[in-house]
C-alpha cells in the first residue's frame, strides 16, 4: 500500500476501515543469504538498503522483542551533523543528506522537520572551539552559523541571559539540524523492508552463534537454528552481551540514557537547544511536549530505566539555561541501553570471524546516524569493503591507536 494525500482523504471519509497492516508476521525460514540480528533503526535500515541499493537478495531482520521497541524509539530524536573531527563529519553529513529525502525516498511521514539546532557558547574558549567545529563543517559541506550573544537573544529570548551562573555568549547553528519521530523510523524501514522481501521476524531472540571452523554459518534462536551466508549485529546496547556469544570481548560498556517530556505547551521553543556549560538538550515536539535530556545515568546496566539522582541532575541543567522550564510538569521519562564504546565513536567492520559483521558503539548519538550506518552496513556487506565515509569504524583503531575521541575524553566510556 502507497500512502497519498487521496488515500488519506478516502480513509477519513470511509471510517479508516482500509489501512492494512503495514508489514509481514513471516515464520523463518531454515537460511537466508543475510541475516541482521536487532530490529532497531540501524538493522531495518541496513536490510532496506540492502535490497534497495545494493540488489541483494533472501535477507531476514532477526529482533527479539517488536520493531521500535529499543533506543530507535527511546531517543530524543535529534540529527544533526556538527561534529568536528575528519572520521566523524563526512558520515554525519551523509546521514543528514540520506534524512533531507528519506519520507520521499520510503513513502513514509516520519516528521522529518529540520528546525534547526544551537549549541550555546559560555566562554571565549568554548567560542574558540566551536568557530573551528563550524569551519570543519563547513569544510566538510556541511552548514555552520556564529551567532553573537544579541543574535543568540534575539531568537531565544526565554533563556536566562541576565542572571546566568554560565552567562551565554554565542552560539553555533546549524540551521539543517532538527528532529524526526524515531518510532516512524523504524516504521518506516521496516514497511520499506518488508515490501521488497525482507522477512521481518519479531519475538525472536538469538541465543548463540554456530561457528565452525572459523566461519559463521548461523544462528541459534528462541525459534530454532536459522542458517546465513552472513550474520550482520545491530543490537545496540545489547552488543556487548550478544557479541560474547562469539567469544568476543567488545572495547565498550552499557550505559542508561534518559529521557523526558513535559505535558503540552504552545509553541515556545523555535529548534533544538543545547547547553554548553552542563550536559542538558531540549526541543519541543509536534504535540507541545518539552522533550529534554542529559547525561548518562554513569554507572554499567542493561535496565531501561533511570535513577532520581540524574533525573534532578538533567532538571537541574535545564532550569540554570532556561528558568521558566520549572513551571512544565514533567509527564513521562524512561531508559534506554546505550552502547558506549572507549573513544565516543561507532564501529561498522568486519569481525576475525568469516561471515560475521558488527554495527554498534553508537553511543547516544546512534538515531541521527540510522540512514547512513544502515547505508554503510549494507555496502559492507554486499561488498565486503568499507564505504568511503565508514573507513574509520574499524575495530582495530583501538589497538593502532587511531581513536576517534571527538570530545577530547579518552578511552572513558562513561564521559562520552
Ligand atoms: C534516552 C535516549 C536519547 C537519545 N537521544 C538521541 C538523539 O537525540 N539523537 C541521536 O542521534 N541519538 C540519540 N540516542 C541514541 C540512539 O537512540 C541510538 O544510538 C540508536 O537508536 C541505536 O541504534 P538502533 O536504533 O539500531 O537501536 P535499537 O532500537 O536499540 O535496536 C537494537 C535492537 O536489537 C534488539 N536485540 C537486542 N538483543 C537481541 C538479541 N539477542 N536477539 C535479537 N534482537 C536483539 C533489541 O530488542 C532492539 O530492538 C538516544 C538514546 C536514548 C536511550
Amino acid at each position: 500500500m502507497r500512502f497519498s494525500g487521496f488515500k488519506v482523504i478516502k480513509e477519513a471519509l470511509t471510517g479508516h476501515k482500509g489501512w492494512g497492516p503495514q508489514w509481514r508476521n513471516p515464520e523463518p525460514k531454515p537460511h537466508y543469504d543475510f541475516i541482521i540480528i536487532g530490529g532497531g533503526g540501524h538493522g531495518l535500515a541496513t536490510a532496506y538498503y540492502l535490497v534497495k541499493e545494493f540488489g541483494q537478495k533472501n535477507i531476514a531482520v532477526i529482533e527479539k522483542g517488536w520493531i521500535g521497541g529499543g533506543n530507535v524509539g527511546r531517543n530524543t530524536t535529534i540529527i544533526r551533523s556538527n561534529y568536528l573531527l575528519d572520521g566523524n563529519e563526512p558520515f554525519y553529513e551523509f546521514s543528514l543528506k540520506l534524512w533531507e529525502g528519506l519520507e520521499q525516498d520510503f513513502n513514509y511521514n516520519a516528521m522529518v522537520s529540520q528546525r534547526g539546532i544551537l549549541n550555546l557558547i559560555h566562554s571565549d574558549a568554548q567560542r574558540d572551539a566551536f568557530t573551528r567545529r563550524g569551519n570543519a563543517m563547513i569544510l566538510n559541506g556541511a552548514d555552520a552559523v556564529l551567532l553573537n550573544a544579541e543574535e543568540v537573544r534575539a531568537e531565544v529570548p526565554f533563556l536566562n541571559f541576565d542572571d546566568a551562573r554560565f552567562p551565554i555568549k554565542g552560539g553555533l547553528a546549524q540551521r539543517r539540524g532538527g528532529t524526526v519521530r524515531h518510532d516512524a523510523v523504524a516504521w518506516g524501514y521496516a514497511r520499506g523492508a518488508d515490501q521488497r522481501g525482507v522477512d521481518i521476524i519479531q519475538n525472536c531472540e538469538v541465543t548463540g552463534f554456530r561457528i565452525e571452523n572459523g566461519v559463521c554459518k548461523g544462528i541459534e534462536t528462541s525459534r530454532g537454528f536459522i542458517g546465513a551466508n552472513k550474520v550482520a549485529s545491530a543490537v545496540a546496547g545489547s552488543s556487548s552481551r550478544l557479541m560474547s556469544k562469539a567469544g568476543m570481548r567488545l572495547p565498550m560498556e552499557s550505559h542508561v540514557l534518559q529521557a523526558f517530556v513535559t505535558e503540552g505547551l504552545k509553541p515556545v521553543i523555535p529548534g533544538v537547544i543545547t547547553f554548553g556549560a552542563g550536559h542538558f538538550y531540549v526541543s519541543q515536539s509536534d504535540k507541545g511536549g518539552l522533550v529534554f535530556g542529559g547525561d548518562i545515568d554513569g554507572y554499567n546496566s542493561y535496565a531501561q530505566r533511570g535513577n532520581l539522582p540524574t533525573v534532578e541532575d538533567v532538571c537541574e541543567s535545564g532550569m540554570a539555561i532556561m528558568p521558566m522550564i520549572g513551571r512544565s510538569r514533567l509527564l513521562r521519562s524512561w531508559g534506554g541501553i546505550m552502547d558506549m564504546s572507549m573513544d565516543g565513536s561507532p564501529i561498522i567492520d568486519k569481525t576475525h570471524i568469516d561471515g560475521l559483521y558488527f554495527n554498534g558503539g553508537w553511543c547516544y548519538g546512534g538515531f541521527k546516524a540510522t540512514p547512513a550506518s544502515g547505508w554503510c552496513y549494507a555496502h559492507l556487506l554486499a561488498t565486503d569493503t568499507p564505504h568511503k565515509t565508514a573507513k574509520a569504524y574499524r575495530f582495530d583503531r583501538f589497538e593502532h591507536g587511531y581513536m576517534i575521541d571527538e570530545k577530547g575524553m579518552g578511552a572513558q566510556p562513561n564521559l562520552h
